[in-house]
């Protein structure tokens, strides 16, 4: 506890963030306060703006500031018929990041997980039922994240898929980092890697 009751206040609220605990929470509204008021300002003006403003793409759900993202609203895009289902917006910035995937996505925000109360409608699924079914899409690309929650989710993901006859389905492979040392590599990767080997070109 401090002297002051807003500071506290200030304290716990920081700590919503991840990773942020009471220590690093203090050690943040003191450096705050000390010097930088202004921006500080600044970013309780933007977080309030962001929270109420920033919305999600009707399109594939990936966060914007209208209806249509920026990705959904190029036309090369629309045109494009591959889907790849991420888990988070953060994973599409990756791929468009990579420059190598010029297809259209569709953002889950999560994984199945009934333990949490997330099912298909909390990960969008009913929109993603409608969008295969205008017939624009003929091949699903699962990125979901590699762990079982994240497999389970591209399993659903793909039996919905099959529904609406898209058999062209692929899973993102996980393997061996590029520019990465075999030895450094832990085992499950390596199995992985070596269940997942390719003709050699
Ligand atoms: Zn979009």
């Amino acid at each position: 506890m401090t002297a002051s009751v807003q500071l506290d206040k200030l304290i716990k609220a920081l700590q919503i963030q991840p990773g942020v605990g009471p220590r690093s929470a203090t050690r943040i509204a003191y450096h705050l306060l000390d010097r930088r008021r202004t921006d500080a300002v600044e970013l309780g003006q933007l977080l309030v703006s962001a929270m109420h403003n920033i919305k999600l793409c009707r399109c594939c759900r990936n966060y914007c500031d209208d209806d249509l993202c920026r990705i959904c609203k190029s036309p090369e895009r629309q045109q494009s018929k591959q889907l790849c289902v991420v888990e988070s917006p953060s994973d599409v910035e990756a791929f468009e990041q990579s420059n190598n995937y010029f297809g259209r996505y569709f953002v889950l925000h999560g994984h199945l997980s009934p333990i949490d109360g997330i099912g298909a409608n909390e990960l969008g699924l009913p929109l993603l039922d409608e969008l295969l079914a205008q017939g624009t899409i003929d091949e699903i690309i699962l990125a979901t994240n590699p762990t079982v929650e994240g497999d389970a989710t591209a399993s659903f993901i793909a039996s919905i898929a099959l529904r609406h006859n898209i058999t062209n389905i692929t899973k993102i492979a996980s393997g061996v980092p590029i520019g990465g040392e075999l030895d450094n590599v832990d085992q499950k990767t390596l199995a992985s890697s070596l269940q997942n080997r390719r003709p050699f070109k």
